[in-house]
C-alpha cells in the first residue's frame, strides 16, 4: 500500500479563532484547535490520533479533519504524484447534461475568481454580481449565485452553460468542468470514479472514452489545485498501511481487510454468469458472511446454508422495502424478487444489465456506501436495497410502456429516485432497514 501524503494545519489559534489570514479564519472551539494544531505535515491521522490527550474517537478525529479541509484549514497535501487508478474499463465524455448546475457550485478556488473576473460577462448577458457567500464548516465562501433553482449562468432555454458556449470549457469552474469525475484516497494511489448524479451516465457508460486513457485530463484538472474543494472521504485520506476503515458502527478492520470485501462484491458484479437476481444474493450473502464473521472470500462456492441466508436476507429485505415504500403492485413485485430471489423478476435487457452492473461498481468504487452511512455493512446493505427497490420501479416503469423487461433509462431513473428515499428512511430506521443488525455481534 502508498504511504498517502500527510497534511499540515494552514494559520494559527489566536483569541478563540483560527487564522489563516487573506480574510480566511474561524470560530474554532479549544478541543477542535488542539487536534489542528496536532497537524504538522509529519504525523499521520494515527500519529494524531495517538498523541491527543484527552483522547478523541475516530470518528470525532474525522469530522475535525473533513470540516478543516473544506474549510481551507488544512493545506491540500502532496497529492500529485500518487498514481490514478480506475476500474476496470470504464469510459467517461461529458455530454452537457446539465446535472452540474443544479447544485451549489463553490467553493470557488482563488484560479476560479480570477479566471471569471476576467471573462466580459456582457458577451452572456450578464451583468452585475454572480457571487454569493455562504458559510462552509464555519468559514465564509464564494459560491456562484443561482437564478431559477440554477446556476446563473445555466441557459434553461438551451439546456448548456453560457460561459462553456461562449468563452469554451475551461473558462468554467474547476467544480463544473471535473464534474462528474470524483477522486479518493485509495491503497494503490487515488482512485478515480463518476458521481451518481450525472443525468447520462447510461451514454457515458457506453460511449465515452476509456478512463484509463484520460489521465492528462484529470493531471490538469490537478494542477488547478482540484481537491481543496474536500470532496474526498477523508477516513483514508492521510493514512497509509495503518488505515482502518468502519465495517459497522464502531467495528473496525485493516484497510487492506475492506479492500478485500469490496473485491469480492465487485467480482460478484462482474461475474457474467451470475444474473442481476444472483449477483444481489451472492452480494447479501457475502455481507452476511463478514458480518458473522465466516466471509467467503474468492471463488469458494457458496454452501447451502450460506444460500439460505442470502435468500433470507433478500426476502427480509424486499418485505420491508414493501410494506414501507412502495405501491401495491410494486410491493408484489417485489416480494417476487424476495422469493428466492427470482431471476425472472429481475430480468433486464443486456444494455440495462451492463448498465446496472456499471453503475452498482461505480458506486462501490467511490466508496459510496461509506459516504452514505459510514460504515461498510450498512452502506452496502442500502446499496443493494437501493439496486433492488430500483428493479421494482423499473419494472413497474416498463409493463406500463408494453414491455416485458425494463431498459438502461428505466433503471437509470428508478434508481435515481430511489436513491432519495433510501437515503432519506434509513438514518431513522437503521436497525429495520439492516436485517444484518440482528445477527451475532460484529467481529473487533
Ligand atoms: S458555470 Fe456553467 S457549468 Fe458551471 S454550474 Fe454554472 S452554468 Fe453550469
Amino acid at each position: 500500500m502508498l504511504a498517502l501524503p500527510i497534511p499540515r494545519a494552514r494559520g494559527s489559534y489566536t483569541g478563540g479563532r483560527w487564522r489563516v489570514g487573506s480574510g480566511l479564519d474561524a470560530d474554532v472551539e479549544p478541543r477542535v484547535a488542539r487536534i489542528l494544531q496536532s497537524f504538522d505535515g509529519q504525523k499521520d491521522l494515527v500519529a494524531v490520533a495517538s498523541s491527543l490527550r484527552p483522547a478523541v474517537s475516530a470518528k470525532e478525529l474525522r469530522e475535525v479533519v473533513q470540516r478543516a479541509a473544506l474549510s481551507g484549514l488544512l493545506e491540500e497535501p502532496d497529492w500529485q504524484r500518487l498514481p490514478i487508478e480506475v476500474l476496470g474499463e470504464s469510459r467517461f465524455r461529458c455530454l452537457g447534461c446539465g446535472t452540474s448546475c443544479r447544485f451549489d457550485i463553490g467553493p470557488l478556488l482563488p484560479s476560479d475568481l480570477e479566471r471569471l473576473a476576467a471573462l466580459d460577462l456582457r458577451r452572456v448577458g450578464h451583468q452585475g454580481d454572480y457571487l454569493r457567500e455562504m458559510e462552509v464548516a464555519g468559514v465564509s465562501r464564494s459560491f456562484l449565485k443561482k437564478h431559477e433553482d440554477a446556476c446563473v449562468f445555466y441557459d434553461h432555454d438551451a439546456r448548456n452553460c453560457k460561459l462553456h458556449a461562449t468563452f469554451g470549457a475551461q473558462s468554467k469552474p474547476l467544480a463544473c468542468q471535473a464534474f462528474p469525475v470524483q477522486l479518493a484516497f485509495g491503497p494503490g494511489g487515488l482512485r478515480l470514479s463518476l458521481r451518481s448524479s450525472c443525468a447520462q451516465r447510461i451514454e457515458t457508460f457506453q460511449r465515452g472514452t476509456l478512463l484509463k486513457q484520460q489521465e492528462s485530463w484529470v493531471r490538469q484538472l490537478q494542477t488547478l489545485g482540484w481537491g481543496k474543494q474536500g470532496p474526498f472521504p477523508v477516513w483514508v485520506l492521510f493514512l497509509p498501511e495503518q488505515a482502518t476503515a468502519e465495517l459497522a458502527p464502531g467495528a473496525h478492520i485493516p484497510f487492506s481487510t475492506y479492500v478485500q470485501l469490496e473485491g469480492a462484491l465487485l467480482e460478484a458484479l462482474s461475474d457474467p454468469k451470475l444474473p442481476m437476481a444472483g449477483a444481489l444474493c451472492q452480494g447479501l450473502r457475502f455481507l452476511y458472511g463478514v458480518l458473522t464473521g465466516q466471509p467467503a472470500l474468492g471463488a469458494q462456492a457458496p454452501t447451502v446454508r450460506e444460500r439460505a441466508r442470502g435468500r433470507e436476507c433478500l426476502r427480509n429485505v424486499c418485505a420491508l422495502l414493501a410494506a414501507e415504500v412502495f405501491e401495491p403492485e410494486q410491493a408484489a413485485l417485489l416480494r417476487r424478487i424476495g422469493q428466492d430471489g427470482d431471476a425472472s423478476a429481475t430480468e433486464l435487457d443486456a444494455q440495462a444489465d451492463g448498465f446496472l452492473r456499471e453503475l452498482l461498481k461505480q458506486e462501490i468504487w467511490g466508496y459510496e456506501p461509506l459516504r452514505w452511512t459510514g460504515s461498510f455493512l450498512p452502506g452496502c446493505v442500502m446499496l443493494v436495497i437501493a439496486c433492488i427497490a430500483a428493479l421494482a420501479l423499473a419494472r413497474g416503469a416498463a409493463e406500463r410502456r408494453g414491455a416485458a423487461v425494463p431498459n438502461a433509462a428505466e433503471i437509470h431513473a428508478a434508481y435515481n429516485g430511489i436513491n432519495r428515499i433510501v437515503l432519506r428512511v434509513q438514518p431513522d430506521r437503521p436497525e429495520t432497514l439492516l436485517p444484518f443488525a440482528q445477527g451475532p455481534v460484529f467481529p473487533s
